[in-house]
């Protein structure tokens, strides 16, 4: 293996787009988010701010997308595969998932939000670097994903990214700015007061109505709604053995509220009780999923709601048994139910249900960026294609999920944040760990091999 052929000096990497600037790849490889097969021989031409041409199999760009005179790619490379960035679709951004020791967990969630916000936001950079271009936060009750989000979008303004105006007032090249992941949040997830999810929601109890706790939730900035509708697994039996702790109307009523302000619904649901409630209740996303049984596959299919899945947090319990105290039968039914969400992970992608894919980084054991790479190897482990992986990574969040941009595809309109890399991930979605280069809006970061991953 020739680690060489991604040096600073490869001819892998494009030159830095801008507005006057647009920049011309070909590639052997393009995976555009959706499709169900690779297009080969692919033109890709974009700004600083979209992508402006996709021509496959050799279809040329037009010149009036050019610079003047350019008659050849910046980029021509046969050998690399060009894909969205990816989109982490369930994290938790104020914690810190790489950390197992339980006393020091403890310890960094006793921190004040001051103290959480700044830790979070060294992530950021790493994340980006690591080729995660969005993260679909999944909620804490101090504000950090909400202050990320807003962070977010006062860096883009700078930038003239989010929302860049007419053409003649933006900058011909971006002024240096924070290189930070699309960030959005939640805020608080909503629970029940009592049961699971305190520390990273808020009660129901603390409003006259479930609507004024949504209005609340909105009002504070939240990005979507997160409901916490059920318990988690309990790993000593191996089930979830609580009772869920909202009932369909409830769900079905938060939904409502949610949809009145313009915000979808994600809703934390293991167990097929609690399952079956969330679907009725009308979810736009089910997250974790454990248990979930056939027939709620199709429903979910049937609704369109989209399942994440996330492998990572149960795994990491298998992977760090022994620091975590768990004994030979505990493990045996660790790996059983692991056995069991990848038989109805390949069940769902049969039945056509619309996986997302989102590893719960920050949870015991899963790093952010990192965990989320692990996340995409486990689900082609249980049985996925590479490419349904990249799929469920990149366009069917990108097109089911009404993030505030359009990012997660390689189609003209749509962002210039991808991946470029010569370790082809349909060989193996493991290779999106080796060195390549990610491109966010237009300028170009080269991703290491070993990569600083200090407090994810
Ligand atoms: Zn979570």
């Amino acid at each position: 293996m020739n680690m060489g052929t991604t040096s600073a000096s490869s001819p892998l990497v494009p030159p830095p787009a801008s507005a006057d600037h647009p920049v011309w790849l070909r590639v052997g490889t393009l995976l555009d988010g959706t499709s169900t097969v690779p297009i080969r021989n692919a033109h890709i031409v974009y700004d600083a701010t979209e992508i402006l041409f996709v021509g496959a199999v050799d279809r040329t760009p037009p010149r009036e997308l050019l610079r003047d005179g350019q008659i050849a790619p910046d980029v021509d490379a046969p050998d690399a595969t060009l894909l969205p960035g990816l989109i982490e679709a369930h994290a938790h951004l104020f914690l810190e998932g790489g950390e197992l020791d339980a006393e020091k967990r403890a310890g960094y969630l006793k921190q004040d939000p001051a103290a959480l916000l700044a830790a979070a936001r060294e992530r950021l950079e790493k994340l980006v670097r690591l080729g995660v271009t969005a993260v679909r936060d999944a909620g804490d009750k101090d504000g950090v994903g909400l202050a990320l989000s807003k962070l977010y979008r006062s860096a883009s303004v700078v930038a003239g990214v989010a929302d860049p105006g007419p053409a003649s007032t933006r900058p011909a090249t971006s002024p240096a700015r924070l290189l930070i992941p699309y960030v959005e949040s939640p805020g608080a997830a909503i629970h029940h007061r009592g049961r699971y999810g305190g520390f990273m929601g808020g009660a129901l109890e603390d409003f006259p109505s479930l609507r004024a706790c949504v209005e609340a939730r909105v009002a504070a900035g939240a990005d979507r709604i997160k409901l916490i509708p059920t318990g988690i697994i309990n790993f000593k039996q191996g089930a979830v053995t609580t009772e869920p702790q909202m009932t369909t109307e409830e769900i079905r009523e938060l939904v409502a509220a949610a949809k009145s302000f313009g915000r979808q619904t994600f809703a934390h649901a293991s167990g097929d009780a609690g399952i079956e409630r969330v679907i009725g209740g009308g979810v736009d996303s089910v997250e974790h999923g454990f248990f979930v049984r056939d027939d709620q596959l199709a429903r979910m299919r049937d609704r369109q709601t989209a399942w994440v899945p996330t492998f990572a947090p149960v795994q990491a319990q298998v992977d760090h048994a022994t620091i975590v105290g768990w004994d030979e039968r505990i493990v045996a039914n660790l790996r059983d139910i692991l056995d069991r969400h990848a038989a109805s992970l390949v069940k769902a992608q049969a039945l056509g249900v619309l996986i997302v894919a989102g590893s719960d980084a920050g949870s015991y054991g899963v790093a952010h960026g990192v965990g989320f790479l692990r996340e995409l190897e486990l689900m082609e482990r249980a049985g996925l294609p590479a490419l349904a992986v990249i799929n469920a990574a990149t366009g069917t969040g990108a097109n089911r999920l009404a993030y505030r941009e359009k990012f997660g595809r390689i189609a003209p309109g749509w962002q210039s944040r991808f991946i470029l890399t010569r370790h082809s991930p349909l060989e193996t979605v493991a290779n999106l760990r080796r060195p390549g280069i990610v491109i966010f809006d237009g300028e170009p970061y080269e991703s290491g091999a070993n990569p600083d991953v200090q407090g994810l």
